[in-house]
């Protein structure tokens, strides 16, 4: 009898299984399909060394204003994808380790819930004390005539040839960072967008600066435009729009969310309750309705992103199995959309102020960073901070530039900790730099919620 059965070795299950396995616990995880889940292997870390080669061709033109003489330049997809791969291969070997080290004992097969302690994995029946769910989820297949033909943010990674031209579909974080890269990388980029506002979840002035600048940069956006169709066409896909044209591109990447990953978990089994949109209900302390079973990360419905997974599985473990002086917190959640150029966002927007009552000193600055004076680019940044008009607290910071997401990271400490604006200006700026920017803003541009 396991003291801890985890059903998933992505980057909650396995922060859960190894910090359980240190208290002593016994402690065995199932994963039927590659150690250290999305993130590792089809999101944040492939994304991200995508982003990092789709920079280069950029880099390399802004090189020319510095006095650099580049004759011709050539990207091997191929190589990019083989050395993606092995970088992927060897982080699923940390996974092993860490998991191993731990004394975790891994089962490479898929595991369903039978009903009470027991668990089916592979061919094999194990029994465990409390389960712990943190499978997960998946690109959210387009359901259109022709969706066959489309591919989806995992199939990406595995390409093996870089399309001339793709129709990216949808509007969130994945269909803007792979319209950045494949763009970046000089492949004809379509963003087609169902609505006005693309990430409409962050503040709209930094979600419409940052599509101002993708456009800049060569991404065509198609607001108000859904696909309804794809055909297959002498080696192209047509898209038919739902104003009546089309498209003609060598690739369709759907990327309109992500499903939780429950199909064939034997939920039916338990008494576990779903939200509505498919996703685990669970308790505070990640509690689902079966008193015994457990469940965090992406299929719960929180924020779906890998750092909210790692610590909902410290605060688990240190719950069940150690001190029990940890919450889950899900305020002031930092992220950053890997777009070029980046966007960095902690706190609130300037439409959540407005929801929530608020009234906000808003202070902007938009400018074009040192480099691009000899680069030639005309790329912009935007610096947002959204003070509150009574307290003089800092409600939000948000970012589109280069490496916003290390900036605001950094300023992510000062909205956590609900740091007055009267603070901030007490710090003394690194110059030149963009981020100094956010400690020698003076005076607000206007005003919101009075
Ligand atoms: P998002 O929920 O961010 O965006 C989905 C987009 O698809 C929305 O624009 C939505 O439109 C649109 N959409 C939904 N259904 C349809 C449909 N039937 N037809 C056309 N468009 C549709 O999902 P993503 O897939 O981009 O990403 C999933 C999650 O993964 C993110 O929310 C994020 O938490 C995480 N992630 C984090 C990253 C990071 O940290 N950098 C990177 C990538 C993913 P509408 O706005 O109208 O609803």
């Amino acid at each position: 009898m396991f003291d801890l059965f985890v059903i998933g070795a992505g980057s909650g299950g396995v922060r859960a299984a190894r910090m359980a396995a240190a208290t002593g616990a016994k402690v065995g995880i199932a994963e039927e399909r590659f150690l250290g889940g999305t993130c590792v292997n089809v999101g944040c870390v492939p994304k991200k060394l995508f982003s990092y080669a789709a920079h280069y061709p950029e880099d390399i033109n802004d090189a020319y204003g510095y006095g650099f003489e580049i004759n011709g330049f050539h990207h091997n997809w191929q190589q990019l994808i083989n050395n993606k791969n092995q970088e992927i291969h060897r982080l699923n070997g940390i996974y092993q380790q860490l998991l191993e080290n731990a004394g975790v004992e891994i089962f490479a097969h898929k595991a369903q819930l039978l009903g009470g302690t027991k668990i089916q994995v592979g061919e094999q029946v194990v029994e465990a004390k409390k389960i712990l769910l943190a499978v997960g989820g998946y690109p959210t297949p387009a359901n259109i005539p022709g969706s066959a033909h489309c591919i989806y943010s995992d199939d990406v990674f595995y390409l093996e040839q870089k399309p001339s031209s793709i129709a990216i579909v949808g509007g969130g974080y994945i269909a803007c960072e792979f319209a950045s890269i494949f763009n970046g990388l000089g492949v004809e980029t379509h963003l087609l967008y169902r609505k006005n506002q693309l990430l409409r979840h962050f503040d709209h002035g930094i979600g419409r600066f940052a599509a101002n600048e993708m456009e800049k940069k060569g991404v065509t956006i198609h607001y108000q435009t859904d696909v309804v169709g794809i055909e297959s066409r002498d080696q192209a896909l047509s898209c038919v729009l739902d104003n009546e044209q089309t498209l003609i591109v060598d690739q369709v990447l759907m990327a309109i969310g992500r499903s939780p990953n429950i199909e064939t978990l034997g939920l039916e089994n338990t008494a576990i309750q779903q939200q509505a949109s498919g996703h685990i209900m669970v308790s505070p302390e990640f509690q689902t309705d079966d008193p015994h079973i457990y469940a965090l990360g992406d299929v719960i419905g929180t924020p779906e992103l890998t750092p909210v997974a790692i610590e909902q599985a410290m605060v688990f473990v240190d719950q069940q199995f150690g001190e029990n002086t940890k919450t889950m917190q899900y305020d002031a959640i930092p992220t950053a959309i890997f777009t070029h150029p980046t966007i960095g966002s902690c706190g609130l927007s300037e439409e959540q102020v407005l929801a929530r009552g608020l009234k906000a000193k808003v202070f902007v600055s938009e400018f074009r960073a040192l480099k691009h004076t000899l680069s030639g680019s005309s790329e912009r940044a935007m610096l947002k901070m959204l003070v509150e008009t009574t307290t003089d607290k800092v409600l939000g910071i948000h970012m589109v530039g280069p490496e916003a997401g290390e900036i605001i990271q950094g300023f992510a400490v000062a909205v956590k900790l609900a740091l007055t604006k009267a603070q901030i200006d007490t710090v003394i700026g690194i110059h030149p730099t963009l981020a100094e920017e956010f400690v020698t803003m003076r005076e607000s541009q206007y005003c919101i919620g009075d």
